[in-house]
């Protein structure tokens, strides 16, 4: 066989190979391989038109066309190949706009700690402080501090959580005896009361704080009550506070909370720890004070409890109360919650129901 015919029967046989390949492949990748095998520097087409100087001139016309024409050929089919992977791609990737989209949700704050910022953002524009104390506290700083002693009547009306197994009703002794006893009873706060003694034994007045945080009463769950809730305390001590103080600053701040329309009004009330206490009503945010089911037609609303801090609680830090006098007063977050936002059922705010949620 001559030179001339083995070559063209190499480039047939090459062309023959390469279509076939070409016709098989699945992937573009594979199909870049067979570009680089065929047509690449290295390709045997390319070595085969290197040993046309050996060739005669017609004859090497006749491989250099033949070869060039194979050649141009294959670039084709890779071209055609490589359009119909493409399009087979393409169609498995496909958008199917008419599935329905993945709700991605955004975090926000939970309405009551939105309440607690928004509370102390306040009482820190007065120049507050705030401060945080334990929930597992000791049963002197939750009762005997606050002037509630051993077998003090207003006790009882804490429904206090236990953590110690002996409490001091179990307990016998001297008035003295069984208060030094309080000091080694724990209990979850049944307020955040406890905040203002811890607050007082650490600093020198004047002192003014709010203390938000979480409490706990053994209570059964329904609409209006929960075993867990928050309070914010507020505290305020030095030289000259008086009660007008105490209206001032607690009427600037329920309009605030509420609306400037808002009238506010004292009730005489019994704390142990304040002396006088009041508790303190809004004008009702539903009604503007004519009536309705949520004031239970007396067109107000009870907000918070207040009033002079007892000279007790004042001694048994060591503050001198004939120098030093001052105000407080606790509300409780779920409740002024329920009222800023019309929430009729308390435990809406403790099952993370995220429909809920999501409208703060
Ligand atoms: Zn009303």
């Amino acid at each position: 066989m001559s030179l001339l015919e083995e070559l063209i029967r190499s480039i047939d046989e090459i062309k023959k190979a390469a279509s076939e390949e070409i016709g098989n492949v699945a992937s573009i990748s594979d199909l870049e391989k067979l570009r680089v095998t065929y047509l690449g520097r290295k390709a045997e087409l390319n070595l085969i038109l290197r040993q046309l100087k050996e060739l005669s001139p017609e004859e090497r016309k006749i491989v250099g066309e033949k070869a060039n024409a194979v050649k141009k050929e294959l670039e084709e089919k890779i071209r055609e190949k490589e359009s119909q992977l493409s399009h087979t791609k393409e169609k498995k990737e496909i958008v199917d706009f008419s599935l329905p989209g993945k709700k991605y949700y955004v975090s926000s704050e939970h309405p009551i700690q939105k309440l607690i910022n928004e509370i102390c953002e306040f009482f820190i524009g007065l120049g507050y402080e705030v401060v945080s104390g334990p929930e597992a506290e000791i049963d002197y700083y939750n009762f005997t501090a606050l002037n509630i002693p051993p077998y003090h009547p207003a006790r009882s009306m804490h429904d206090t959580l236990y953590l110690s197994e002996s409490t001091l009703f179990e307990l016998e002794g001297t008035e003295d005896e069984l208060r030094e006893a309080t000091r080694k009873i724990a209990l979850l706060r049944t307020h955040t009361s406890p905040v203002q003694i811890r607050t007082m034994l650490r600093k020198k007045p004047p002192l003014f704080i709010v203390a938000p945080g979480r409490c706990y009463r053994r209570d059964v769950p329904d609409a209006t009550h929960s075993p867990v809730f928050h309070q914010i305390e507020g505290l305020a001590v030095a030289e000259g506070i008086s009660f007008s103080d105490l209206k001032g600053t607690l009427e600037l701040f329920l309009r605030n909370l509420f609306s400037q329309n808002a009238r506010v009004r004292f009730r005489a009330s019994y704390f142990p720890f304040t002396e006088p206490s009041a508790e303190v009503d809004v004008s009702c945010i539903i009604c503007g004070g004519d009536g309705c089911r949520v004031c239970k037609d007396t067109g107000w609303l009870e907000v918070l409890g207040a009033g002079m801090v007892h000279p007790n609680v004042l001694e048994e830090v060591g503050y001198d109360s004939e120098k030093y006098t001052g105000f407080a007063f606790g509300m409780g977050v779920e409740r002024l919650a329920m009222l800023k936002y019309g929430i009729p059922d308390i435990r809406l705010f403790f099952e993370n129901n995220l429909k809920f949620l999501e409208q703060f």
